[in-house]
């Protein structure tokens, strides 16, 4: 044991290895160890690590103009709103720094919406098991156990209701509800994907109920699930939506996006230091005209069936549960409460490491870059065996599985 990071306050176990450098892919540390990294900053680096596409755009505004004040306008804040706008249902935007802080504004705008046109009404339904951010409302909002109490007293105004089970959204209805909040797949519960049929039947209740329909889209949108936002995958408009992580790629960057006849906030209203910040508001751009083409999705969804084949494959081979996932956010389900173990061995494999995440204790969370390689998928699989081996040794090979190839990647 070392003394790292001693003058830090405690909120996380770390490893004890400092990172130094990261491209694409891989991470590197100090001791010059390499990572295959499925985590990728929680699914944030849509484009990998230090991708050219945001140092360029961070270098050439930061050159220009870094923040004149959320009071004025500038272009970057201009054009990437304009552009979210034009890839979604959406109208009008609001920039903001982390998902958290985009939820809240969300939950603000339902508040002053139920103020103007529903008479006060103001309770939020959100779903257990859902997560939503760290802030002390979000924390309220999220159905995270343990959560519902943790720092006394806990804002109010907040209900559960049950995915996947229209009846417990029906029931948590009252005359002060305005609105229902959604992860149309939750990532922290460990990859839950809400039904197709669940949310159709969840769009038409809202709507006939006066109620917002408002999705979480901090992990899932930008690419992850293989279309611009995973709402295009159920056929559905909400009328709000929050974004975060990978529209940044890496930089703290966040969005709330809403349909013109909610756009009800009164000026002073909603706001914050960064909101809007050039700086960032050019990676956004950079990152969203990057991902959000037509080749690269595609690009996505065949890389994603890439890593669901193989990581079926492992699921035989080593007796796991399941495999699932919507396109490159995928879950492994172990027969043990031992993802923390695989966590750790994955990491500590050597001459290369490889970086996963286990949200449940039986259960680990894939977020690759979307711009991961077929050769990076096929290691990543590989390694993943090798770190399985100790806790969930191989029962049965496949034929033919692709991370039983022999080593043929070249690292540069
Ligand atoms: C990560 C996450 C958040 C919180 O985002 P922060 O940027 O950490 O505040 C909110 N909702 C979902 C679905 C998330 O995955």
């Amino acid at each position: 044991m070392t003394d790292l990071g001693h003058h830090l306050i405690t909120i996380i176990r770390r490893p004890e290895t400092v990172f130094v450098e990261g491209h694409g892919s891989w991470l590197v540390d100090e001791r010059g160890k390499r990572y295959l990294d499925l985590v990728q900053g929680w699914a944030v680096n849509s484009l990998g690590h230090s991708p050219e596409v945001i140092a360029k755009a961070l270098e050439s505004q930061a050159r220009r103009l870094v923040n004149p004040s959320p009071a004025f306008y500038n272009r970057p804040m201009l054009e990437l709103s304009e552009r979210l706008v034009a890839l979604s249902c959406f109208d009008r935007v609001f920039l903001a720094s982390s998902g958290a802080e985009a939820n809240e504004g969300a939950v603000k705008l339902a508040r002053r919406w139920g103020s103007k046109t529903r008479g006060g009404a103001h309770e939020v339904i959100g779903f257990e098991d859902g997560f939503h951010g760290r802030t002390l409302a979000m924390m309220s909002a999220s159905g995270k156990s343990g959560w519902s109490n943790l720092y006394p007293p806990m804002p109010g105004g907040f209900a559960k209701a049950r995915l996947n089970d229209i009846r417990s959204v029906e029931r948590a209805i009252t005359p002060q509800t305005v609105a229902v909040m959604i992860e149309l797949v939750q990532g922290e519960a460990g990859v839950q994907q809400a039904d197709p049929d669940f949310v159709r039947e969840l769009r038409a209740l809202t709507a006939e109920r006066q109620l917002l329909l408002m999705v979480d889209e901090v992990q899932t949108g930008i690419g992850r699930c293989g279309r611009a936002f995973a709402y295009e995958l159920y056929g559905i408009e909400p009328d709000v939506m929050t974004l975060a992580k990978g529209i940044g790629g890496g930089v703290p960057l966040a969005a709330l996006l809403c349909k013109d006849q909610f756009n009800c906030f009164e000026p002073g209203d909603q706001g914050g230091t960064y909101c809007g910040n050039p700086l960032m508001a050019a990676v956004g751009l950079a990152v969203v005209n990057e991902v959000c083409r037509d080749e690269f999705l595609e690009g996505v969804r065949q890389r994603a069936q890439r890593l669901a084949r193989g990581l079926q494959a492992i699921v035989r081979d080593h007796g796991l549960v399941a495999e699932r996932g919507v396109g490159l956010l995928r879950a492994l389900v172990l027969p043990t409460d031992e993802a923390d173990r695989v966590v750790t061995m994955a990491r500590e494999l050597e001459p290369l490491g490889l970086l996963l995440n286990a949200p449940r204790p039986n259960l680990l969370r894939l977020m690759p870059a979307l711009a991961i390689s077929d050769a990076e998928i096929d290691e990543a699989l590989r390694l993943l065996g090798m770190a399985l081996q100790d806790t969930h040794p191989i029962v049965f090979e496949s034929p033919g599985r692709p991370c039983s190839a022999p080593e043929r990647l070249h690292f540069a």
